[in-house]
């Protein structure tokens, strides 16, 4: 018969233990060796006792394991099982701890996150300093996690009891006293549900200004770096200084393109980012500012999914000094987020991207992650997350995946 009283849970059975439930944490410490932790549950085995919680960690070769277990259900074992544990260890040369206590873990706060640190080295100092800036917001650290060891050593915290906002503003006066990228991002299935990220090209998925390299083959940088500057004084928008720069190229031979092309350097871990980004199933896209004679070609190189620049007019072989069609400005590269994101079929909560410069803002602010790398400090502070090592690919950190899963991937294939 099927009761009619409301259920808890219909699918979950009730725990087999609450609170007050008397429990043994168990801690194994000492080298580590293959069948350790097979040989602690053959010794528990014999006491039949439960499992609650278990984690192993090992670092330079030492295991620290802890087990969390029921107390033995006759009274009087758990004296034997305490001596048969430390019997067990010290024929191994282990360190065990075994405490008594009750119930499980208390339940994690309000207010998830993960704190990814990239440090260039990591001190111990900046550690330190992080950890009390995170204890001074009534945070806890609930979580530990090494995610990388080159070219940065990326350390993952995760925190709980506090909200992400204050978390981030906190942690952001300890980033640039230290000169450490501190990422906060708040925990929970968004993070793993991610499916696009869409970058900027110039300083960010590039490593060269394209603008400035036609401008090299055309002989006017001086003047293009004059426009430049113009625009960053706020004397000019984006649009009036792409339109002013692009003036200066008229008369360029077309055959500029390919040599242009040529010289664009990838960033360092672009193609680490992009390649494993495909392997989980994003799609991958670039806005740029630039032009589309250049964002196409690493479109087809890369195999990206969408791009979309300005493009540079060309009649008669020769570079008209205009482009064509919708301009990419700062509000242009917001727009083509929400579109490339309409047409993945993804939430825009969903999205990630990446960009260094102003004209990148809007699309940051839009993006569910929005990632400054190597920005100006107006886009730093900006934006949910900065980077500020060099490399692209340590954006993989702040989505929580690992050098070592990286490296893993690339090798089976
Ligand atoms: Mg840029």
């Amino acid at each position: 018969m099927i009761s009619t009283r409301p259920q808890p849970s219909a699918d979950v059975p009730e725990p087999p233990f609450d609170e007050d439930t008397p429990t043994l944490l168990v801690k194994i410490f000492g080298k580590d060796r293959p069948g350790l932790t097979a040989g602690l549950f053959e010794t528990l085995a014999a006491f039949s006792v439960d499992v609650i919680d278990l984690e192993q960690v090992v670092t330079r070769g030492r295991i620290t394991l802890c087990a969390l277990v029921t107390t033995p259900p006759v009274g009087s074992a758990e004296g034997e099982l305490r001596a048969t544990v430390h019997g067990w260890a010290e024929s191994l040369n282990l360190q065990a701890e075994i405490i008594s206590g009750r119930g499980d873990n208390r339940p994690r706060g309000d207010g998830r996150s993960h704190v990814t640190v990239l440090g260039r080295p990591l001190t111990a100092a900046t550690t330190g300093a992080i950890a009390a800036r995170i204890a001074g917001t009534g945070g806890n650290i609930d979580r530990i996690n090494r995610l990388a060891k080159y070219p940065v050593t990326a350390v993952e915290f995760d925190v709980s009891g506090v909200p992400t906002e204050t978390l981030r503003t906190e942690l952001a006066i300890e980033s640039s006293a230290r000169s450490v990228d501190i990422a906060v991002v708040s925990s929970g299935l968004q993070r793993r549900a991610q499916r696009l990220i869409v970058m900027d090209v110039d300083s960010t998925l590039i490593q060269d200004e394209v603008i400035e390299l036609f401008a090299a083959h055309a002989g006017c940088e001086a003047q293009v770096a004059e426009v430049t500057a113009a625009a960053m004084r706020g004397e000019l928008d984006f649009e009036q200084s792409l339109h002013a720069r692009v003036a200066l190229l008229a008369g360029l031979d077309a055959s500029v393109v390919d040599k242009v092309r040529a010289e664009v350097r990838l960033t360092p871990g672009a193609r680490t980012l992009v390649r494993t980004l495909k392997r989980l199933g994003y799609q991958v896209g670039v806005v740029s500012g630039g032009f589309t004679q250049v964002t196409d070609a690493l479109r087809e190189h890369l195999a990206l999914d969408f791009a979309a620049a300005n493009t540079l007019e060309i009649s008669d072989g020769r570079l008209t000094g205009r482009v064509t069609g919708e301009i990419v400005d700062r509000a242009g590269k917001a727009r083509l987020l929400r579109r490339f994101a309409a047409e993945a079929g993804v939430p825009l909560a969903q999205t990630v991207a990446i960009g260094d410069g102003a004209n990148d803002l809007d699309m940051l602010n839009t993006a569910g992650l929005g990632v400054a790398f190597n920005a100006k400090p107006m886009v730093r502070e900006a934006a949910h997350a900065a980077v500020n090592v060099p490399f692209l690919d340590t954006v993989l950190y702040l989505l929580g995946i690992t050098r070592e899963e990286v490296e893993a991937a690339d090798l089976q294939d």
